[in-house]
Formats: structure tokens, C-alpha cells, sequence
């Protein structure tokens, strides 16, 4: 259906595409430059050519419109590479989860049915042991910083940068609808697979100038300008790390990327190029100031975005008493991620210094273009103040999980994204997490399904119940409590035994590598509510004032 007033058919150009934002950059920027680790320095004038020669490359292997790229490699230059290029040619990006279980990070490549796939050589290893899942894969490309070897059995394309500099620019990319798929991930924040949550170039794009409107508008207390350097310390496979890539390209910033974590690398770049902006969840930045070489680093230049789980007021304080400007965030990986950022509103900005710290620990404040309600479980608003469950709609939530009608219906019923998040409106119009509704817990940033660690210890012949909930941990913002009742009869199995064999079953490697901070509590009953359920909610609590 046409609607009406359509005026003039769209012209070319005009369609909200990854491509156009690297249009400016390309002469607004080309001596700036992009840095990998302490091993390579590339201008914009360089990487872009490289974006281009990639773009042929592509084409040469065969890939085009609807076809799906897997990458598996730490943070670099080749990634955001990658990052533009595969979108731009009408394919879109699996960005794999190389932390998931080889089991797990096969079933996402299967399911999302990529051709070709660029492994970093540290990563080869992961990639034979889900050899049964890659059937479908045409070509396999070797990212390498030394020297390099083909994975065994597989069809090898060659390496990255032999074949990069062998490649024939793209001389036009090209025009493809604004709705075509771009990214594609797998999130394991909820029960059951890992499921596929994809964003198409519209989403990106506007994904990119909303945050990037909101970080250029408001100073107080974090901004992100073209003069910034920046340095991603979110993974680029976790929700594009925020997107903020895309944001710094288009502006031509100064940007890092530091390969594989390692704490002293990190504080080592930090430090050598002066970098003012970065992301990251509360653990690892409790990881980099805590590190013995912490005091290498002039902190005070440093804004930081700090999201993927609560900025608590404590954290925000040290950081803040070593001179680094930080404020809290939200997001989720169905949300592109950013949809709020706890930016102190000018009306605000002349209260106490607690005050203050009181706004930016908020979860956030929502962007242009972000609805937030807060309903009960018949998805009736609540009134403001009350606690009950964020439902977001905004024109860059993905719109479902690939392949999963189901779980995609259930994900926007009532017309409404549902986060699963308990939260409650403040007067202000603050937004703030209070709950996880939903049964997964975050450590340190990554996912583990609480049920995968109940089915485990259920295996043990004298577990009864057992119910699992993440409790609140300091250095990793949460780890597993397991509550187990044990069998009559088989009362003298103590937690310690039940810890033994939790772990003998990580170490088969179905559960994800973290499930190994469980703490296993016995106990004679586990609550339920009124309809027998077991009461997590009254579980999570009773646990959090144990803390308190
Ligand atoms: P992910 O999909 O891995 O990005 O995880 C998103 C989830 O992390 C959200 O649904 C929340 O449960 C949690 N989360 C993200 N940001 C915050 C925050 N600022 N405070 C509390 N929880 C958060």
C-alpha cells in the first residue's frame, strides 16, 4: 500500500545505509588514525582503501545480498573493517560469541547459516571443535598477527592480508533497502538456544546518530566528540561494543583497538595514546583500576560509559577519585544496545556532590526517540514510582529472533519490547533497574542460564530442589547461589561434594566456564508462591539483605 502524500519515489542516496557513514569521514579525517595493539597504525586514508579492496574480496568469494559472514576474532582494525564492509555489500555480519561453548557457538553458526567465516588463528582451536556444525561454510579466511595455519579439514580462503592487498577495490557499493539485515548475534540472556537478534542498516544508522546526538549534546558528566580517542573495552562481538565503533568511524576519531584483553596491554594503550572515551561493564573496569599497574595511568582524562549491569555508587566513587568522568547506562542486546544514559539534566546540575552521584548511578535517562513504559504482568502501565517491567518500542529494537516466531511474539507482546528488567520511573524521569525478571545471571558481563546450572546439579542423586539466583558479588557484579534440599536418607552429601560435581560437569564444557563461581547453599525448604512456584523474587531478596 502506497500511502498517501508519498511524494517523488526515493532517490539514491537517500536509503539510511551503513555506507553513508563513511562519506565525510574520508575527507574530514584521512591523516587521522586507527591503532591495533602497539603493532599497527593505519590513517583513515589507509583503512578506508582497506575497506574498499575488502568490499572486492567479498564480492571475488562469492559474497552478496543475503548471504551471512561469521567473524570470530578480538577487537581490531580488521574487525571494524569487517564491520562496514560485509553490511555494505548486502551481507550481513555474524558477529560469533567466541566465549560461548563450542557446542553453543557451532549451533549459532549453523543456525545462522554463514558461508564464509573470518577466524582469528587463537580461535582455530574453538573452530575444529565444532567442526560437526560447519557444514555449511564455504570459506574460511585466517586472521593472523605471525605466522599462521589453515584449519585442518576445512576449506582455508588463505590469510587476511595476503589476500587483502591481492584484492580488487570495489569501485560503488551498492544501493540496497534500508531494512536489509546488517548484524546478526546470538544472545544466551534468555532461556532455552542462544537466539539470533539481528539489525538491519536503518537500525544501525539511527541507532549511530542517537547516541551520538546524545553524547555530543550533554557534558555533564560524559561526551563523545570527534577530538576524543577512543578505545572499545566492550568485545565487538557484544552488540557491535554498543555501536560506539560505528559512531567514532563516522566521526573520524582517533580510535584503538587492543586485540585480546589482557590488563596490561590495556592500561599500556590507555596510557600511550591518551585515550579519552571507552565503555565497559562495572567488572572490568574494577579489574583495570585494581590492577598492580593501575598507577601507570593519568585516569583523569578519561570518560567512561559504564553499562551491562549496575553502576553502583561505590564503584562510580572510586573511579571518580581517580579523576575518571563516568556515568551509567542501558541496554540489551535486543536493543541495539543504548537506550539510556544517565546524563545529568541542567536542572539538576547544581546539587550536592551525592546528588550528583545519586543521578548518574540512575540506569539512565531514555535518548530521543525511545519510549519507556512500565507495566504490570497484564501489561498495564503502573503508576510512576512503581516497580513492575520495562517495555521499550523505539525505531531501533530489533524486531524479533531469527527463525523463532514464538519466542519473537513473546518478546513484543502487546506491541511493546519486554525487557524482562523490573524497574520503576522516578519523578524525574530516570529510569532504574531494580529486578532481573528474567532467569539468567550476569557475570562479569556474560551470560549463564540459571536453569542449565539446576539441570546440572539435579543430576546428582541426592539433590531434591534446587533453585538457582545471581546474588550480588563485588567483583563480578553477580555470581550463582544454588539452593539445594537434599534427599531423605542422603543428608550427610555436604555443599562441598555437590561443588565437586558441578564442576566435573563445566568441565565436560556444557556449561559456560563461569558457572565455576556457583556457591551451593543447603537448605530444608525452597520458597514458592502461592501457585507452587519456586519464589525467586522472595529468594533474590532474602539474599540481597543477607548482603546488605
Ligand atoms: P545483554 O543483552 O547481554 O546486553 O544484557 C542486557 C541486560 O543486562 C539487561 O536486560 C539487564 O538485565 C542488564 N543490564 C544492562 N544494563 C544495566 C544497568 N545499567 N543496570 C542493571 N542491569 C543492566
Amino acid at each position: 500500500m502506497s500511502p498517501a502524500n508519498s511524494g517523488p519515489e526515493m532517490r539514491p542516496g537517500s536509503a539510511l545505509l551503513i555506507r553513508e557513514l563513511l562519506h565525510r569521514v574520508r575527507t574530514w579525517a584521512p591523516r587521522g588514525t586507527i591503532t591495533y595493539r602497539d603493532r599497527l597504525e593505519l590513517t583513515y586514508a589507509e583503512w578506508l582503501a582497506r575497506v574498499d579492496r575488502l568490499g572486492g574480496w567479498l564480492k571475488a568469494l562469492g559474497v552478496g545480498p543475503g548471504d551471512r559472514v561469521g567473524v570470530m576474532d578480538w577487537d581490531s582494525h580488521r574487525y571494524l573493517e569487517l564491520f562496514f564492509a560485509v553490511p555494505m555489500s548486502g551481507a550481513a555480519l555474524h558477529t560469533v560469541n567466541v566465549r560461548l561453548t563450542p557446542e553453543q557457538a557451532g549451533y549459532t553458526i549453523q543456525h545462522a547459516q554463514d558461508t564464509v567465516l573470518f577466524v582469528h588463528v587463537d580461535f582455530l582451536p574453538l573452530l575444529a571443535a565444532m567442526k560437526p556444525h560447519l557444514s555449511g561454510v564455504r570459506h574460511v579466511v585466517v586472521l593472523a598477527d605471525g605466522p599462521w595455519n589453515a584449519p585442518e579439514g576445512l576449506p582455508c580462503a588463505g590469510e587476511y592480508e595476503e589476500e587483502l592487498a591481492k584484492a580488487t577495490p570495489v569501485s560503488e557499493w551498492p544501493d540496497l533497502p534500508e531494512d536489509t539485515m546488517a548484524t546478526l548475534f546470538y544472545t544466551t540472556g534468555t532461556t532455552g538456544e542462544p537466539k539470533g537478534v539481528s539489525f538491519s542498516h536503518r537500525q544501525i544508522v539511527l541507532h549511530t546518530m542517537t547516541a551520538g546526538l546524545t553524547l555530543a549534546v550533554h557534558e555533564d558528566p560524559v561526551s563523545f566528540r570527534a577530538d576524543d580517542v577512543y578505545l572499545p573495552l566492550t568485545p565487538m562481538f557484544h552488540v557491535h561494543a554498543w555501536g560506539l565503533p560505528f559512531l567514532a568511524t563516522m566521526l573520524g576519531a582517533k580510535q584503538v583497538y587492543p586485540g585480546k584483553y589482557e590488563p596490561q596491554m590495556l592500561l599500556h594503550l590507555l596510557e600511550t595514546h591518551q585515550v579519552t572515551f571507552s565503555h565497559c561493564v562495572p567488572t572490568l573496569l574494577q579489574m583495570l583500576l585494581h590492577h598492580p599497574q593501575s598507577g601507570t595511568v593519568n585516569w583523569r582524562r578519561l570518560k567512561l560509559v559504564i553499562g551491562g549491569a549496575a553502576l553502583l555508587p561505590a564503584v562510580a566513587r572510586e573511579a571518580q577519585s581517580r579523576g575518571i568522568r563516568i556515568v551509567g547506562g542501558y541496554g540489551m542486546s535486543e536493543t541495539c544496545p543504548i537506550v539510556a544514559i544517565a546524563h545529568i539534566k541542567p536542572e539538576l546540575a547544581s546539587g550536592s556532590e551525592d546528588d550528583r552521584l545519586g543521578l548518574l548511578t540512575r540506569t539512565g535517562f531514555p535518548l530521543p526517540m525511545v519510549q519507556v513504559k512500565i507495566v504490570d504482568g497484564a501489561g498495564q502501565a503502573v503508576p510512576p514510582g512503581t516497580v513492575g517491567e520495562l517495555v521499550l518500542r523505539s525505531p531501533w529494537l530489533t524486531h524479533g529472533y531469527l527463525g523463532d516466531d514464538a519466542s519473537s511474539d513473546r518478546l513484543w507482546r502487546g506491541g511493546w519490547l519486554h525487557t524482562g528488567d523490573g524497574a520503576l520511573l522516578d519523578s524525574d524521569g530516570y529510569l532504574r533497574i531494580t529486578d532481573r525478571l528474567k532467569d539468567v545471571i550476569k557475570i562479569g558481563g556474560e551470560w549463564i542460564s540459571s536453569l542449565e546450572i539446576e539441570a546440572a546439579l539435579a543430576r546428582h542423586p541426592a539433590v531434591r530442589e534446587v533453585a538457582v539466583i545471581g546474588v550480588p558479588d563485588a567483583k563480578w557484579d553477580e555470581h550463582p547461589r544454588a539452593e539445594v534440599v537434599l534427599r531423605e536418607g542422603l543428608e550427610s552429601v555436604t555443599s562441598r561434594e555437590l561443588v565437586r560435581h558441578l564442576h566435573a560437569v563445566i568441565e565436560t564444557g556444557v556449561i559456560h566456564k563461569r558457572a565455576i563461581l556457583t556457591e551451593v547453599v543447603l537448605v530444608s525448604a525452597i520458597p514458592k508462591t502461592s501457585v507452587g512456584k519456586v519464589d525467586k523474587k522472595r529468594m533474590r531478596e532474602a539474599a540481597k539483605a543477607m548482603v546488605a
